[in-house]
């Protein structure tokens, strides 16, 4: 960075924001679940929806590039770290608008919602319980659950665009489909989302949350860093999965033989084959290169074409060839 231009931006940022609000050079690794990864250039925790606009103003003026981030449950960002402003969305209010509709900050965490719903008695989310991250995260990738859709219960949300507009929209404007959402690549901020809820019983719901919650200990290393699922199930529509293999990137990881195979510090789970798993020392590097070791070879062996669940933030040590991607977003 040229220190003329540093200082420039610097006070840009203290004038909108206040002085030290947005910090340099901070360590991300710390803000994901797969626990690595290298440094944001700029770095903002951001407090109210009006600080997320202002953030996103100054780095239109600046031409500074802005990465959003929320739990950091869905990423793997490069060691050699992000440039531009990283924006954590974080924390934030939860409310009832109005009867039947439950209203969460984009940086609430599904969790958090969802024991705040459960315990007033409020159904509609309960089976997420369990999944990390926050509402925001969970729209950019239509968080999903045996099938289920976080989209699916969605009745408004709120985004500000890349020039600071903030507008209301509704669940079809999202284009909300598996793992997609027009948030991948519009890069829009979720400020806020509705979601409708339903009385029921608060015990009721602690069953149905308390079955979600078992059913992932059984299925899913919860006690290593990773990422959740690495890739994207195979799409029926695109996808030809050989006869006897069910429809999934798990099977698929799994029937090629690559269970506990490792690269350096990262492995891929023994007990769910879409997971890779870091013992807490794995490279982000590390991770890249086991991803596409298991893409060549589940192409290889078996012909479908593994696309990434999770997305890659920033700039890494390995170069290989890029990882196919949905159309128009980019994976550093
Ligand atoms: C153990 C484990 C289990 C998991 N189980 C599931 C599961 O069952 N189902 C599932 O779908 N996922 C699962 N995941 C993945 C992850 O929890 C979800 O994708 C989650 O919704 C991501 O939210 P996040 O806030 O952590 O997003 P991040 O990882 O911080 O970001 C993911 C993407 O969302 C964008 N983003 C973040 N915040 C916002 C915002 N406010 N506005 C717009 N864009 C934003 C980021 O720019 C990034 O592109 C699991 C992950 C782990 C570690």
């Amino acid at each position: 960075m040229v220190e003329g231009n540093t200082e420039r931006i610097a006070e840009a940022f203290a004038v909108a924001l206040g002085r030290d609000r947005v910090r340099r050079a901070v360590a991300l690794d710390s803000r994901t679940t797969f626990r690595t990864g290298g440094a944001a250039d700029w770095f903002l925790e951001t407090r109210s929806a009006a600080e997320i606009v202002r953030a996103i103003e100054v780095c239109r003026q600046v031409a500074l590039p802005v990465t959003l981030l929320g739990g950091g449950s869905n990423v793997l960002v490069g060691e050699r770290g992000v440039r531009g402003l990283v924006l954590r969305i974080w924390r934030g209010a939860i409310g009832i608008p109005r009867p039947g509709v439950v209203r969460a900050d984009g940086g609430v965490t599904l969790n958090g919602l969802i024991r705040w719903m459960v315990s007033r008695g409020l159904a509609g989310l309960e089976r997420w319980a369990g999944t990390p991250g926050t509402v925001g995260g969970g729209l950019h990738g239509n968080a999903h659950f045996q099938g289920e859709l976080l989209g699916a219960h969605l009745v408004r949300a709120c985004l500000a665009d890349a020039n600071g507009r903030v507008r209301e929209v509704a669940p079809a404007a999202l284009e909300l489909g598996y793992d997609t959402s027009r948030l991948q690549r519009s890069g829009e901020a979720v400020l806020w989302a509705e979601f409708a809820a339903h009385d029921d019983a608060p015990a009721a719901l602690r069953k149905v949350a308390g079955a979600s919650l078992a059913y992932r200990k059984r299925t899913q290393p919860l006690a290593v860093p990773s990422a959740g699922c690495i890739f994207q199930n195979p799409d029926g529509t695109r996808d030809a999965v050989p006869d006897g293999i069910p429809p999934s990137a798990g099977a698929l990881i799994d029937r090629a033989g690559l269970k506990g195979l490792s690269v350096g510090g990262a492995q891929v789970s023994r007990l769910h084959g879409n997971f890779i798993v870091s013992e807490g020392r794995a490279t982000a590097s590390d991770i890249r290169r086991l991803m596409e070791t298991c893409r060549e070879t589940v192409y290889g062996r078996l012909g479908v074409m593994l696309r990434d669940e999770i997305v890659c933030l920033g700039e890494f040590d390995w170069q290989g060839a890029p990882a196919p991607r949905r159309p128009a977003e980019a994976c550093g």
